[in-house]
C-alpha cells in the first residue's frame, strides 16, 4: 500500500537531470559542480524558514544522490524513477534524508577513517556570513562601535560535530564487512560492485545525535563589538576574520562582512569627500556681511563669515570641516550654500525703512544692475536702447 502511494508521489517529480541543470551525458565532474552551486544557493541554513527553498534543497540533493552514484544512474537512466525504488528504501537507517545526507557523511569519514567514494574530500571550512549593518552620517563622521547580534552554525557542544551520540561507534555493514564493495561471481569473471546496504560507506548509522540530529552544528547567537572607523560609506565592507560560520572539526571558521549603509541626513548632504548644507540669512546680512555660526556633525559649531554683498545662492566654503576620509582621515571641506530669505511680515519701522531704500534705488542703480546694462548695450552694438531701464541710466 505504501509503495504504491511512494510510486504516485513519485510520477510527478521532475527528472533528476533537469533539476540539477544538467545534460544527460554530464560528467561526474560536471553534476557534482551544478549540485555544489544549487545547494549553496538552497542551503536551508541560507534561508531560514523558507518552504520553497527547502523543497528545493530537498529536490537536488535526491537528484544529486541518484546521479552521483554510478549504479543508481544506470538505473535511473533506464527505468526512470521506478529503477529505484530499492535504494529508495534502504537498509539500515542512514536513508536518502538530504538533511543527513551531506554533513553526516562528510564528517564520519574524515572522523573515522572510513573508506568510500567521497572520503578523500577534505574537511570543509565554515562559511562567510554577510550582514547589513546601517549607521547615520554623524556616526559615519565620528566613527562608532556597534553591538552586533546574529545568528550563525557552530560546532554542536554535545558532539564535538561529529553528529553521532559520543563514545558511539558506526556498525560495520554486515553485507560487505566494511568494505563498501561486494564481489560478484557472473560465470568466470568475477565483478566488482558497490554495496547497496550501505551505499559503498562500509558503515551503519543507526543513531543520530540527539542536540543536532547529525548535522554536527547548531544555530548560535553570537554577540561582537564592531568598530566602525570615521569616514565609511554606503557599501563599505568591514571584514571580521573568523568571525563567520564554524568549519568541520579541523577546518578553519568563515568571515564574517558587515556592510554599511549610511542614512541621509535631513541637514547635511554628502559629496564625496565634502558636505553640503543650506543656511538661510536675511537680506541685510547678506547685504552687509555677517558672522553665522553652522552647527557640525560633531555637536560643534563653526562660524561661517558672509561678506559683504553676498548674493543668494552663492556657496561659500569652510575647509577641512567635511567628511573624514576612511584611510587618511583627512578630512574634506564644508559648502554653506546661503539662501536670502525675503520677509513675509515687515514692521512698520521695517517698511518705512524699505520704502526710503527703495526710492534710494530708483535715483541710483544698483552695482550689478549697471553691469548687466552695460552687457546688454555691448550685445546691442554700444547705442542704448530706449525704454525703461535705459532711462534710468542716462
Ligand atoms: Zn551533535
Ligand atoms: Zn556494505
Amino acid at each position: 500500500m505504501a509503495a504504491t502511494v511512494e510510486r504516485i508521489a513519485m510520477a510527478s517529480k521532475r527528472d533528476y537531470y533537469e533539476v540539477l541543470g544538467v545534460a544527460r551525458n554530464a560528467s561526474e565532474e560536471e553534476i557534482k559542480r551544478a549540485y555544489r552551486e544549487l545547494a549553496k544557493r538552497y542551503h536551508p541554513d541560507r534561508n531560514p524558514g523558507d518552504e520553497e527553498a527547502a523543497q528545493k534543497f530537498k529536490e537536488i540533493t535526491e537528484a544529486y544522490e541518484v546521479l552521483c552514484d554510478p549504479e543508481k544512474r544506470a538505473r535511473y537512466d533506464r527505468y526512470g524513477f521506478a529503477g529505484l525504488d530499492e535504494s529508495l528504501a534502504p537498509a539500515g537507517t542512514y536513508g536518502a534524508s538530504s538533511e543527513a545526507f551531506d554533513p553526516f557523511f562528510d564528517l564520519l569519514s574524515d572522523f573515522f577513517g572510513f573508506g568510500g567514494r567521497r572520503a578523500q574530500r577534505g574537511p570543509r571550512p565554515g562559511r562567510d556570513l554577510e550582514v547589513v549593518l546601517d549607521v547615520d552620517l554623524r556616526e559615519a563622521f565620528t566613527g562608532t562601535t556597534r553591538t552586533l547580534e546574529f545568528e550563525r552554525l557552530e560546532l554542536c557542544g554535545e558532539c564535538g560535530g561529529a553528529g553521532i551520540p559520543r563514545g558511539y561507534r558506526p556498525e560495520t555493514c554486515p553485507r560487505c564487512r566494511g568494505h563498501g564493495e561486494i564481489y560478484l561471481r557472473q560465470g568466470l569473471l568475477t565483478v566488482r560492485t558497490q554495496c547497496r546496504s550501505c551505499q559503498g560507506r562500509g558503515f551503519r548509522i543507526t543513531q543520530v545525535c540527539p542536540r543536532c540530529q547529525g548535522r554536527g552544528k547548531v544555530q548560535a547567537r553570537r554577540t561582537i563589538e564592531v568598530r566602525i572607523p570615521p569616514g565609511v560609506e554606503t557599501g563599505h565592507r568591514l571584514h571580521l576574520a573568523g568571525e563567520g560560520e564554524a568549519g568541520d572539526p579541523g577546518a578553519p571558521r568563515g568571515d564574517l562582512y558587515c556592510v554599511l549603509r549610511v542614512k541621509e541626513h535631513p541637514f547635511f548632504r554628502r559629496q564625496g569627500r565634502d558636505l553640503f548644507c543650506q543656511v538661510p540669512i536675511s537680506f541685510t546680512q547678506a547685504a552687509l556681511g555677517a558672522d553665522v555660526d553652522i552647527p557640525t556633525l560633531d555637536d560643534k559649531t563653526v562660524t561661517l563669515h558672509i561678506p559683504r554683498g553676498t548674493q543668494s545662492h552663492e556657496v561659500l566654503r569652510l575647509p577641512g570641516y567635511g567628511m573624514p576620509h576612511v584611510r587618511s582621515q583627512e578630512r574634506g571641506d564644508l559648502l554653506v550654500q546661503v539662501i536670502v530669505e525675503v520677509p513675509k511680515k515687515l514692521t512698520r519701522r521695517q517698511e518705512e525703512l524699505l520704502r526710503e531704500l527703495a526710492e534710494l534705488e530708483q535715483k541710483d542703480v544698483s552695482p550689478q544692475r549697471r553691469s548687466f546694462l552695460e552687457m546688454l548695450k555691448s550685445w546691442l552694438g554700444g547705442e542704448s536702447q530706449s525704454g525703461q531701464s535705459a532711462s534710468a541710466n542716462s
